[in-house]
């Protein structure tokens, strides 16, 4: 086992792995900008090295800086978080030439999954249903327009670079696939630096459903059920749960089995999600993200597992400490994603903390780096904290929900708090009754957002 690990990354994710770490006996440094010299996680490791300005770029992204930070700090391995380095294949590459180890999936499943068309291509060989659409890149608007035709509107043109809801446009008709397409392949240019593009049937009202696996790096791998993450703004998740309302014991355990075979083939290690559409009874393959996902706390709360140990331990050459028929669902979880934003139009809203009480009781965990007087820098992503809940089920984990956002103070800045009070008056949300727009639409109307 490792005696000292690096995290780089910052925020809650990077205190979540100080933690698991801690109760490991393992040591931990963090990394930081310059901004973040106050931040919990800084404070609350081991060690701390400042790798640079404020900016991403030159901080948390800047490699020669963190390997450095490893290099003085003797730390052997390094956790990335998500986000950031964390599924840059290149990073992983000079991470492995360096002598450290990347608790984290190879370089090259990195590659093969962060590339679109060459992840879909791969799932298909590996038998996982994708969602029907061109055959790899299209490179001209003619073979869109005739692929549109082909497969009937509406359609979605993909970057096959992207990324965050990044590089994706949708063409109702003919008519829209020109400005569609062009648009999708400068997105993926400017964002991705990659103009390639891909096109699918666009669904039109799916849930998200995403399938949590594990490989041990060996041909062995294990799949820890879904996570429905249907409600989202802008592509960007912001409520999620497990087990989904809509999967049964017995879809689990076959597209679950499809998922963890499908790793299990390629060797993969460590942490994955395999990201579905779901549409009348149907799973259709859209991305493998190759990390830790921002919602795993609602996966760890049913299984009673931390994976954030369970990638250091297999990062470390050892084996998984579960094996599938080890994994049984306990109740339901539910995660809301708190950030420092403004409602309506959800703008981002740095500032200073003047306030802050952390809900508590049985069932909640609250995943924050805030604290009383801490102030957020504007720099980056807009996440200051995950409440997490669990109850015995759904109707449980709702009313623990409510009862601890009552409890949660954050004052200062304005947060996305108060749209979670609104949707939990909602019988569609106190049902489960919603598709990947059903956020969307209600916020259109509710509070004059589009
Ligand atoms: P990103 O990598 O940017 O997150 P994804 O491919 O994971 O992109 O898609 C993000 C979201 O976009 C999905 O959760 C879904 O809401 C929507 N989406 C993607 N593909 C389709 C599709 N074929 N039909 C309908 N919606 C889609």
């Amino acid at each position: 086992m490792f005696e000292k690990i690096l995290i780089a990354n910052r925020g809650e994710i990077a205190l979540r792995v100080v933690r698991a770490a801690r109760e490991m006996g393992i040591a931990t440094v963090a990394v930081h900008s310059t901004a973040d010299s106050d931040a919990m996680h800084v404070r609350m490791a081991d060690e701390s090295v400042c790798i640079g300005p404020p900016s991403g770029a030159q901080s948390y992204l800047s490699v020669p800086a963190i390997i450095a930070a490893c290099e003085v700090t003797g730390a052997e391995a390094i956790h990335p978080g998500y986000g950031f380095l964390s599924e840059n294949a290149g990073f992983v590459q000079v991470v492995e030439d360096h002598d450290l180890t990347f608790i984290g999936p190879t370089a090259e499943h990195i590659r093969i999954m962060g590339d679109k068309i060459t992840a879909k291509d791969t799932m298909k060989k590996l038998g996982v249903p994708c969602v029907p659409g061109s055959d790899g890149g299209v490179a001209t608007l003619e073979e869109a327009k005739r692929l549109g035709e082909d497969m009937g509107y509406p359609v979605i043109i993909k970057a096959t670079a992207g990324g965050g809801g990044r590089g994706m446009k949708v063409a109702q008709n003919a008519g829209e696939m020109e400005k569609a397409f062009l648009t999708a392949r400068a997105e993926g240019k400017s964002n991705f630096g990659n103009d390639e593009v891909y096109i699918e049937k666009y669904l039109t009202t799916p849930r998200h459903i995403e399938i949590q696996v594990f490989g041990d790096g060996k041909g062995r791998a294990v799949h820890l059920g879904e996570r429905d993450c249907s409600l989202q703004r802008r592509h960007q998740k912001v409520f999620e749960e497990a087990p989904g309302p809509a999967i049964s014991a017995e879809e689990r355990a076959a597209i679950g089995k499809v998922c963890s075979d499908a790793v299990a083939r390629i060797n993969y290690t460590g942490a994955g999600t395999i990201e579905f559409l779901y549409e009348n009874g149907e799973f259709y393959f859209i991305e493998m993200n190759t990390r830790l996902q921002v919602e795993h706390p609602v996966t760890e709360a049913i299984f009673g597992v931390d994976l954030v140990r369970e990638q250091i331990r297999v990062a470390s050459g050892m084996e998984m400490s579960f094996q599938q028929e080890d994994l049984t669902i306990n109740g339901h979880s539910i995660e809301v994603r708190i950030n420092a934003e403004k409602l309506p139009n959800f703008a981002p809203c740095p500032g200073r903390i003047t306030q802050y009480h952390a809900p508590g009781g049985l069932g909640v965990r609250m995943d924050s780096a805030l604290y009383d007087g801490y102030s957020i820098p504007p720099y980056y992503d807009s996440l200051i904290g995950k409440l997490i809940v669990h109850g015995r089920d759904r109707p449980e984990a709702l009313a623990r929900l409510n009862r601890a956002l009552g409890e949660l103070i954050v004052d200062g800045v304005d947060t996305t708090v108060p749209l979670f009070h609104a949707l939990l008056q909602e019988e569609d949300v106190l049902t489960g009754n919603y598709n990947i727009h059903w956020l969307e639409h209600w916020l259109e109307t509710n509070l004059g957002d589009g």
